[in-house]
């Protein structure tokens, strides 16, 4: 590659990583974050154009009403295979390089043991991987609990310990990324707030607390990936035992049985929905309505420890966060104030609902097999790819 390719192939990439932060990208959006004139910028979507790595689509008009164009991934162009690992199912799915999901194959797993689990998954991939030929970039794994590079450390709802999730690969030779659901949600919640957060503080409130920092769009680093555990910050009952192996962690509270046990209720066998069914209870009953207003304000009183320990500019809570938020009101604002140091008090960070939905884990961990393996070297190597094996 000559020196004025790689300048090429460099700006090509820079480009591909700003359709990555940033959802419905217009040309001149893109041509002012990337610093670039009408001319070059002209040349630029020429060269991906051809390359098929991007398509433009007419969008309605700009604000000042003239017709524009928004960028998009080109439909022939790379995709990560992604997998979603739930609690009691998954989900496989191709993922484009603006982000865009596209859901091939659900299941469950219900009883399932791990090692069979990732056998029957690896196939599923090889099928999916045999369709899209050489347009797979590598493979992207959301799994439910705390990952160290390839690895799941540990699953406490499944009772799966230590698993190497890069066993999803047929073949050594695709790169695998594998990373924490709740992280992997993050990082697609951070790119569809306007305008772009530098820092975002994602908390959600599901059978536990989970949640992720992420900086200009990517989880913020570690020293192996095990970031953004804030369910096991220390603001629990310090007599709690979490399966994690720590006491007092903070996500224990939130946990079906705990919750239930506090209300002198009875958890029904899918947490999740019965959860959902108490936090959004328009009529609770006196315990059920005293135990919302305990977890609550545990919910802001932790918010404002983060908040303290980060300084976000936006805060998002996703899951049943907002909804516990929404039907206690003033026991969470009341705790969030009272946690939060003068200066955050004064000038708070934007507390909003998650935007993202069920495919935000898919989003985010196809999003960061690109930021992984994406870059000019590869564009390069794509652009001068054979014709495609039928
Ligand atoms: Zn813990």
């Amino acid at each position: 590659m000559t020196s004025g390719q790689a300048r090429h192939w460099r700006s090509a990439a820079e480009a591909l990583a700003v359709l990555r932060r940033e959802a419905r990208v217009t040309r001149p959006q893109l041509g002012r974050d990337l610093g670039l004139d009408s001319g070059p910028m002209s040349d630029l979507v020429k060269r991906l154009s051809s390359a098929e790595l991007i398509c433009e689509r007419r969008a309605t008009s700009n604000r000042r009403g003239r017709p524009t164009t928004t960028v998009h991934a080109h439909p022939s162009g790379p995709v990560a295979v992604v997998v979603d690992i739930r609690h009691g199912d998954w989900r496989i799915g191709t993922c484009d390089l603006d982000g865009v999901v596209g859901v091939v194959a659900t299941g469950r797993h219900d009883g399932t043991s791990p090692g069979r689990l990732l056998s029957q998954l690896r196939a599923r991939v090889g099928d999916l991987i045999q369709t899209l030929d050489d347009r797979v970039a590598g493979i992207g794994v959301a799994v439910p609990g705390p990952t160290a590079d390839s690895r799941l450390v540990h699953a406490t709802m499944l009772g799966w310990h230590d698993l190497d999730v890069g066993r999803v690969a047929p073949n050594p030779d695709v790169p695998v990324i594998v990373g924490n659901d709740a992280t992997m949600a993050a990082v697609a919640e951070a790119r569809l707030h306007t305008p772009r957060p530098h820092t975002l503080l994602h908390v959600v409130v599901e059978v536990g607390v989970g949640g992720a920092f992420v900086v200009d769009g990517r989880p913020a680093p570690s020293a192996h990936g095990l970031h953004g555990e804030f369910g096991h910050l220390p603001f629990g009952d310090p007599d709690d035992r979490c399966p994690c192996g720590a006491r007092g962690c903070w996500t224990v509270a939130f946990d079906a049985p705990a919750v239930a046990r506090r209300a002198g209720l009875r958890a029904q066998p899918d947490p999740r929905a019965w959860l959902h069914r108490l936090y959004t209870d328009p009529d609770p009953s006196p315990d059920a309505h005293r135990t919302r207003t305990a977890l609550a304000a545990d919910l802001g009183r932790g918010i404002a420890g983060l908040v303290n320990a980060l300084d976000p500019n936006l805060v998002t809570l996703g899951g049943l966060a907002a909804q516990l938020r929404d039907a206690e009101s003033a026991g969470f604002e009341r705790a969030l104030h009272l946690g939060l140091m003068d200066v955050h008090r004064d000038r708070p960070p934007g507390f909003v609902a998650a935007r993202s939905g069920e495919d935000a884990p898919l989003i985010g961990v196809g999003l960061s097999v690109f930021d992984s393996v994406l870059d000019a070297e590869m564009l390069a190597r794509w652009a001068t790819r054979g014709p495609v094996a039928t």
